[in-house]
């Protein structure tokens, strides 16, 4: 037996450890997982390129819990080691390893945007062992089996065994405070995390299983029962397979497996897969948004060679991507290092872009070769696109050719289309088109019929980021303006040269604005007279469109450039100058008569814009009453 101090600069390390990782503990297992299936895949390619003649066969990772003897096993069959390459890998090159992440970590700890600890590697096992054995026989077979024991001080012992199973066998004496790590139910847990799509199978426990009854059997015939291995993971998960090997019922499954408590089927799926000049494989899949923009984010699950890292994938991801679902897996994304490093690294910058790109390629053909059905995804898939546009350049310009905007009567326009349906019509006479939309059909209804009358095409734009994303279409697409159908009168919105002739004299139209001012609110409305159609309503409440936009820019975040307090709730008031209601108004004699007139017009025209509640509401109808009895 030999015993030995290993050679370290800090006196003890593993306090060190603890302390350090505290909160991420758990990913010990993950480690020693990791080098089980190192030494396996080592094993496998020895033997594929004819250096070794050792049998392969079917290798597990074998995980044991030992709750009476406070013990954790991790066996593997993989390539083993000698006395020798425990004393080289374990006391040297494992120990340096270790060193070296814990002088890394010091000043990063600071930093609390870190992904996953890759590199600590076996010594994450005294995170949770007061004690650690690895028993070990190399696949030579000359080599003897070897004994390495260490209690978490410098010191080791190392002596023959009498082991003859090819493989290691790493032993965790848990420590008192650890204990968690003794339950079943946590291991299946942290397995289930990260080692779900693992490329070695790995064995915990056993399970039942049911045998299906043989074709003849009697009636009542009781199914076998049979005790098998219980195998965690799924080592070739889908996304490790070239997507001409998958049907759509494939990848649908795979979502299943991914997201077992998610019941909604995905709209459809990306198949990432590049070799150079970064590594990086993964399927995205769009779920049903709707309109929520924040419910579904950080569900994108980062595995580095088939381990599970994180389900943060923020920076590596485009922000607005981060709302789709699904896997990425890349060997090329350093791990140990902080957010702002991340988005400053060269290779995730292009991992981003290469993303991004491939999103919008999927997008597009799949408007292009069934537009009929991505117009019937349109409505779920609508938050993504929008976000990506205001926020990712280069995907506003490919967006351009595919993005929709649907009209309240369901008809879906590219923005190309919409332009050469409503330039003729809806250009007004300083030569600006005019794109007229609604953000609710009941809402807004009058408006709507009012601005169709009228020949003109109002869109239906409802997701939370529209004022941003017009705002962003203004300024980039030449002499084009959006302008929502209640924001003015729509002879307003839309300006002709046409002058509608106004059936008041000058005086009648000051005496009118001077009745309605002493009645109308003037921290509310402001009162505008038009000359409209006698057909056109009599009164009617708009909130002109810049104000309106600000405010729920200001809503949802961002987009507040002129640093503007709060809005004040501030309408426009426009009265029909042409409509009889309003002449007679102009000419009753009694003043009291004259107020009810303009109260109850008024209150009419707030009820159509949905601004007519509580007490108000309650007079109102009262008034309505005593006027109908
Ligand atoms: P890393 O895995 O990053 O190299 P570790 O500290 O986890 O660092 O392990 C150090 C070395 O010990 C490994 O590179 C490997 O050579 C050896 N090793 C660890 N675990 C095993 C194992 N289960 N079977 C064979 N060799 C192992």
């Amino acid at each position: 037996m030999a015993t030995g101090n290993i050679n370290v600069s800090v006196e003890n390390i593993f306090p060190l450890i603890k302390k350090f990782l505290y909160s991420d503990h758990e990913i010990f297992l993950r480690e020693l997982i990791s080098n089980a299936t190192d030494a396996t895949l080592k094993l496998k390619h020895l033997t594929s390129i004819g250096e070794v003649s050792v049998e392969y066969g079917n290798p597990v990772i074998e995980i044991k819990v030992d709750k009476e003897g406070k013990k954790l096993h991790i066996i593997d069959q993989g390539i083993g080691m000698s006395a020798d390459e425990i004393q080289k890998y374990i006391n040297e090159v494992a120990f340096s390893g270790a060193e070296e992440f814990l002088e890394k970590y010091k000043d990063s700890a600071k930093d609390s945007g870190i992904i996953g600890h890759f590199g600590l590697g076996f010594y994450s096992a005294f995170m949770v062992a007061e004690k650690v054995e690895i028993i070990s026989k190399s696949f030579r077979e000359e080599d003897k089996a070897a004994h390495w024991t260490c209690d978490g001080s410098p010191q080791f012992t190392l002596e023959e065994h009498d082991k003859t199973a090819r493989g290691t066998e790493i032993i965790l004496h848990i420590a008192e405070d650890s204990t968690e790590f003794l339950e079943d139910a946590r291991i299946n847990e942290l397995l289930v995390k990260y080692n779900k799509f693992m490329p070695i199978a790995i064995k915990f426990g056993t399970k039942e299983e049911t045998l299906p009854l043989p074709e003849d059997a009697e009636e009542g015939a009781e199914a076998e029962k049979i005790t098998v291995d219980n195998i965690i993971n799924n080592p070739n998960p889908a996304w490790t397979k070239q997507p001409a090997d998958l049907e759509d019922a494939d990848y649908k499954s795979f979502y299943r497996e991914l997201y077992p408590m998610q019941f909604e089927e995905p709209l459809f799926n990306i198949h990432l897969n590049v070799d150079y000049p970064f590594n990086l494989t993964g399927i995205l899949y769009f779920p049903k948004l709707g309109n929520d923009m924040n419910m579904q984010k950080d569900k994108i699950q980062l595995y580095q060679n088939q381990v599970f890292v994180t389900d943060n994938v923020e920076g590596i991801v485009p922000e607005f991507l981060t709302m789709l679902k699904g896997v990425i897996d890349s060997p090329d994304i350093p791990l140990n290092v902080s957010r702002s490093y991340l988005q400053a690294d060269g290779n995730v910058k292009k991992i981003s872009s290469y993303i991004t790109r491939k999103v919008a390629d999927k997008l597009n053909s799949l408007f292009k070769n069934n537009r009929e059905d991505f117009e019937a995804k349109w409505n779920d898939i609508k938050v993504v696109i929008e976000y990506g546009m205001l926020s990712e350049e280069k995907f506003f310009d490919k967006a351009d050719k595919f993005t929709l905007y649907p009209s309240v009567d369901e008809t879906y326009y590219t923005y190309e289309e919409l332009n050469e349906k409503i330039k003729d019509t809806q250009t007004d006479k300083d030569g600006k088109t005019i794109i007229l939309y609604a953000s609710n059909k009941d809402q807004q209804h009058s408006y709507i019929e009012a601005a169709k009358a009228k020949g003109y095409e109002v869109l239906l734009l409802d997701s939370p980021i529209v004022p941003h994303l017009i705002q962003k279409l203004e300024t980039s697409k030449e002499n084009i303006s959006f302008a929502r159908v209640d924001a003015d009168h729509i002879d307003n919105l839309i300006k002709k040269d046409e002058e509608q002739i106004s059936k008041l004299s000058d005086e009648e139209k000051e005496s009118l604005k001077t009745t309605l001012t002493e009645v109308v609110p003037a921290d509310k409305y402001t009162v505008q007279l038009e000359a409209m159609d006698s057909g056109a309503s009599p009164f009617m409440i708009t909130q002109p469109e810049f104000m309106r936009r600000m405010k729920e820019m200001q809503q949802t975040g961002g987009g507040g450039m002129f640093g503007m307090g709060n809005f004040p709730e501030m309408y426009n008031l426009i009265v029909n100058t042409n409509h009889e209601l309003v002449g007679e108004i102009l000419n009753t004699k009694t003043k009291k008569k004259q107020e009810r007139l303009i109260k109850q017009s008024l209150d009419l025209a707030r009820l159509s814009q949905n601004l007519l509640t509580g007490e108000e509401l309650t007079q109102f109808i009262k008034r309505s009453y005593d006027m109908i009895k």
